[in-house]
């Protein structure tokens, strides 16, 4: 199999230092392996993603140097795909239409108890109301949760490899902690037709991805999406999870911080090379 990356931006911003990196990062690696690079726009939340968004991010992408085969793949086409995936989990029984909004969620989970996790890498984790009811019961405005438990019975639980320094290792999926510190995580968000654990994991799959480069902070995501390979039989690719980059203060940046948008820079007359140089990438040799 060839060795591909991805680089994988939702259109809701401006692209800053930290998407920089992962980009770079993802294109460097596949250029050393001799392999391919590919772009992936996350576009499902169509509520916040725009258009121009997107031909920004082509934009500083080529600008950075970056190139990609066509055409890219864009979540917003693919919701069919999603819904076959959600259907084989439903299948399998593991699916359940919840209708609680936050405020349902925060009055069911009750007080914090000591030693008991509240939140996870999916939000808070989910108390279980609604756990009893049927696909069929399903109504417009509900969000389609994973039964984490039975869940993690069906699957034959996997390891994954991970090359990133922070984590470098294998790592088994562990059922108790699954049920206890992700819980019952939403595979279709409302008015969306999917979310970003059921998507991704489709779109890794269906692009050939075999090192998933990304931010340190979706490490914790992944043995939801090793999960979700594992019941759906799809392969598990390598991950390397990256430092982030942070601001002056030590905050991870985010969208909001216009101040470290690529936009910003060129526009002040950076070069390519000055950007690696902020993230503390080597030159590249093009
Ligand atoms: N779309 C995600 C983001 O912008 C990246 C998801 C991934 O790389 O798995 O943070």
């Amino acid at each position: 199999m060839t060795f591909t990356t991805r680089f994988a931006p939702s259109p809701t911003g401006p692209l800053h230092l930290g998407h920089a990196y992962s980009a770079l990062l993802a294109h460097d690696m596949a250029v050393a392996a001799g392999g391919r690079f590919l772009l992936r726009i996350e576009d499902i939340d169509q509520s916040r993603s725009r258009t121009a968004w997107e031909a920004q991010i082509y934009d500083d992408l080529h600008w950075l140097g970056l190139t990609w085969p066509q055409p890219v793949m864009r979540q917003s086409e693919r919701l069919p795909r999603y819904r076959a995936a959600l259907d084989r989990l439903t299948a399998l029984g593991l699916t359940y239409p919840c209708r609680c909004n936050r405020a349902d969620i925060e009055a069911a989970a009750g007080a914090p108890q000591e030693g008991v996790p509240q939140f996870g890498p999916d939000g808070r984790i989910y108390p279980g109301t609604c756990r009893s009811r049927l696909p069929g019961q399903a109504k417009e405005r509900d969000v389609i949760r994973l039964n984490m438990e039975k869940a993690v019975q069906t699957a034959e639980l996997r390891s994954f490899n991970e090359t990133g320094p922070a984590f470098e290792g294998t790592h088994q999926l562990d059922p108790e902690q699954l049920i206890s510190t992700v819980g019952d995580i939403i595979l279709v968000r409302r008015n969306m037709g999917s979310s970003y654990h059921l998507s991704v994991v489709a779109d890794d799959a269906d692009q050939g991805i075999t090192h998933a480069v990304r931010g340190a902070d979706l490490f914790e995501a992944t043995q939801i999406h090793v999960l979700l390979q594992s019941l759906l039989g799809l392969p598990t690719p390598v991950y390397h999870h990256h430092r982030l980059i942070r601001d002056a203060q030590g905050k991870r940046l985010a969208k909001r911080d216009d101040a470290r948008a690529i936009a910003k820079y060129r526009a002040e007359g950076a070069t390519p090379q000055d950007i690696r140089g902020l993230v503390g990438l080597p030159a590249s040799s093009g």
